[in-house]
């Protein structure tokens, strides 16, 4: 048996309570959190899950600065689609590894990805993320036999077609199936919500109508506000999404912004006024709940997923709020260590 402790503040428990004192590991999974008092001022988080991603585009990072959602993104000729079409299967992979490198680093345990390219996009993604310990969670698009190699499916809109088939094939092969919608505006919020998904991506545009529907159906929300912001399209109105259901947090396209959670929670913070416990929340706790997932939680039981903020470092030094520090004020550079015991 291999047994560790990590001595600090421990954002613990599903409430993300902070607890100074220790934190047991024995054979991966956490034995004890012990309340003491400790010497050490880090700060001991559990890992992020980015809820939404495309790491394909890392190919194309920062492209099309100027162009509008449908001319970057739209299915089949949008500029992402062209740059992926045209991208060699090696340089993708190494791209999509360096931005997975970067999120595990970033301290972030899980990613839910939208991989375009079918069966074979599915088989670039698993080579990028082979010797990584992040948890990189395949959504696969196309025609519904990517089911048989991805973890679910991620249809791109309801408008952009029909996804009866791949909804049905999703169930039966018990993986969850995933789509966009509400970004530019509400018109494919009902058809989407129709098809019954896991988890539904934006929502930046719910009508009163809609946001029953939600709360009806209890379908979890994946916001991407940077993304947002980026694109022009407004804002999602998290706070009356998060009365409803559960709200997670993804970064979306690398072509468009850095996966790091870090920057997306300060966004929310400062520019949409949401509380930093529930931006913390999204990141962690509540994107783990979207996939019944045991991470995102530091409580006993759970596998030792975890990253150290060296609370001592010249950014950090001095804080009296370790959620905020984490959610507002923490860097990629102020991670000492990131634990990520399998699942
Ligand atoms: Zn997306």
């Amino acid at each position: 048996m291999t047994e560790r402790t990590i001595e600090g503040t421990i954002i613990a428990g599903e409430r993300l309570e902070p607890v100074e004192g220790r934190l047991v590991i024995e054979d991966g999974h956490i034995s004890a959190i012990e309340e003491a008092s400790v010497a050490s001022s880090s700060i001991i988080c559990p890992t992020f899950i980015n809820a939404h991603t495309h790491i394909g585009d890392s190919i194309a990072k920062d492209a099309g600065s100027k162009l509008t959602v449908e001319a970057l993104f739209a299915p089949p000729d949008g500029l992402k689609h062209q740059l992926l079409r045209r991208a060699d299967s090696e340089e993708l992979i190494e791209a999509m590894a360096a931005t997975l490198r970067f999120m595990q680093r970033a301290g972030i345990g899980a990613c839910y990805d939208f991989r375009e390219g079918g069966i074979e996009g599915v088989e670039q993604f698993r080579q990028a993320s082979a010797s990584l310990e992040l948890d990189a969670i395949a959504f696969g698009r196309g025609d519904p036999s990517v089911l048989e190699v991805a973890d679910g499916y991620g249809a791109s809109g309801a408008a952009d077609g029909s996804f009866e088939a791949a909804r049905n094939v999703a169930l039966s092969a018990e993986k969850p199936f995933a789509i966009h919608a509400g970004e530019v505006d509400s018109g494919d919020i009902n058809a989407a919500l129709d098809l019954d998904p896991d988890f539904v991506v934006h929502m930046v545009h719910p009508e009163p109508l809609h946001l029953e529907r939600i709360e009806d159906m209890r379908v979890p929300i994946v916001c991407c506000p940077r993304s947002n912001l980026l694109t022009g399209v407004g804002t999602p109105p998290i706070e009356e999404l998060l009365e409803r259901t559960l709200v997670a947090l993804g970064t979306d396209n690398v072509l468009l912004n850095s996966p790091s959670m870090f920057r997306e929670m300060a966004t929310m913070v400062m520019v949409l006024g949401v509380d930093p416990l529930d931006a913390l929340r999204m990141a962690t706790v509540d994107a783990a709940a979207i996939l019944d997932r045991p991470d995102g939680v530091l409580e006993e039981g759970r596998p030792a997923r975890l990253f150290v903020l060296d609370g001592g470092s010249d950014n950090l030094v001095g804080t009296v709020d370790p959620i905020r520090a984490v959610t507002c004020r923490a860097e990629v550079a102020d991670i000492d260590e990131v634990s990520l015991a399998p699942i």
